[in-house]
């Protein structure tokens, strides 16, 4: 049996981050994660300035800048019209207010990225959890491969479906929003032969569905589109499902030319649930304590889901820093207190899907640094 002072169970965005940050600020760390490898598979991600402030802290800012697009808006458009309905300025206006850039990636690129920032041989490939016991004085964690591992506490960074959120709260199935996600990377040359202009970052709106399209690479060499689009059931087995050209044609029935030529340029699509859940009673409990999907689980539309798990990774951080391991229970009240309020913001507004549809001042999510936010003891009144 291993033994070691902070165990996170899962190495996605949000783990990866917690595990860094904390390796960085002299706790000793080991992450378990279920895959038995990570591969760069077809997604894409923005990462706002508030992130690109925590990458920095871990000395990861100017390689993800060197492999990202740096979009100067973020543009709102009309889904069939094209009409402009908001034009947010990113580009240097973002570095200059906000203070990092803003920039769009291939999702598996900076995932490397961030594995790559942990210390050697603390990430754990293979260790899927299916039993925790928090027995006053340590947790013993239990995997699928007969191995067992004790730790100091546990951070649940496992993701919607969290076996940690299930030990604090019980078995509950995520919610079914009643929409999915297509997800599908495209070929930039194949698109310049279309003779549109496709812009670095543009989300096409109308009623009830849309469609945000970016690049992934600093080359600007591969485009992503991922929608939102309303679906009675989700009646498949698996987190994602093969989609199909045909059926984002008839999604996107009626939009503009240019979304049908992106459409047009469709190889490969996946369609995927869109889940989440209302905000927990409890973040954590005894030894264990949750961040990132595992604790509150949005609809991905303000782009901002992975944002908020590193943010919840660099609190932690900040307030295990503060107390020791000596009181968790102080440093876990500590991280609730002064992560709850901003998280479930995001959330909510999040799953309501009205960020930037039309021009508003995105200072609140963006210019926060939380390194520099003075940490409350006290939910504000
Ligand atoms: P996850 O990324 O889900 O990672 C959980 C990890 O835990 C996984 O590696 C998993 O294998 C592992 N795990 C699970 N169970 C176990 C177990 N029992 N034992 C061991 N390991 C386990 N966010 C953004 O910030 N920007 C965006 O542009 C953006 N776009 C999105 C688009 C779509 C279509 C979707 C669906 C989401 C998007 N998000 C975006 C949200 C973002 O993907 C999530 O919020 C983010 O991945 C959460 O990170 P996490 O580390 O908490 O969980």
């Amino acid at each position: 049996m291993s033994v070691s002072r902070i165990a996170i169970v899962g190495a996605g965005l949000g783990g990866a981050a917690a595990g860094a940050l904390l390796q960085r600020a002299g706790f000793t760390v080991d992450i378990f994660e279920q895959a038995p490898a990570f591969s760069r598979i077809g997604a894409g991600i923005h990462m706002g300035p508030n992130i690109l402030k925590i990458f920095r802290r871990l000395g990861i800012e100017d390689a993800l800048l060197a492999m990202s697009s740096h979009p100067d808006f973020w543009m709102s458009r009309d889904g069939a019209s094209g009409d402009y309905l908001a034009r947010i300025p990113l580009g240097d206006f973002a570095v200059k207010e906000y203070g990092a850039a803003y920039v769009t990636v291939h999702r598996g690129d900076l995932h490397a990225l961030q594995i790559a920032a942990l210390q050697p041989g603390t990430l754990h490939f293979d260790k899927c959890l299916t039993g925790i016991e928090d027995d006053g004085s340590g947790v013993d964690l239990r995997f699928a491969d007969g191995t067992h591992a004790r730790a100091d506490i546990v951070i649940g960074a496992d993701g919607i479906n969290s076996r940690i959120r299930e030990a604090l709260l019980g078995e509950e199935k995520p919610n079914y929003s009643g929409w999915v996600g297509h997800r599908a990377l495209i070929d930039a040359e194949k698109l310049a032969r279309t003779g549109f202009e496709f812009e670095p970052c543009v989300k096409w709106w109308s009623a009830d569905r849309h469609l945000m399209a970016y690049h992934t690479t600093g080359e600007r060499n591969e485009y992503y589109y991922v929608t939102g689009v309303p679906h009675p059931a989700w009646d498949f087995d698996g987190s994602s499902v093969p989609s199909s050209a045909d059926e984002m044609r008839e999604a996107f029935d009626g939009y503009h030319p240019i979304v049908q030529a992106l459409v047009d340029c469709t190889v490969e699509v996946s369609k995927w649930p869109l889940l989440n859940r209302s905000p927990l009673p409890l973040w954590s409990r005894g030894r264990m304590v949750l961040l990132g999907d595992a604790c509150h689980p949005m609809k991905p539309h303000m782009a901002q889901g992975a944002g908020m798990a590193i943010e919840d990774a660099a609190m932690l951080t900040r307030c295990l820093q503060e107390t020791g391991l000596g009181d968790t229970e102080t440093a876990f009240r500590l991280y609730e207190v002064n992560r709850r309020a901003r998280a479930s913001r995001v959330q909510a507004v999040s799953n309501a899907n009205t960020w930037l549809r039309t021009q508003e001042d995105p200072a609140w999510v963006f210019g926060y640094d939380i390194f520099e936010v003075p940490l409350r003891d006290e939910v504000a009144a």
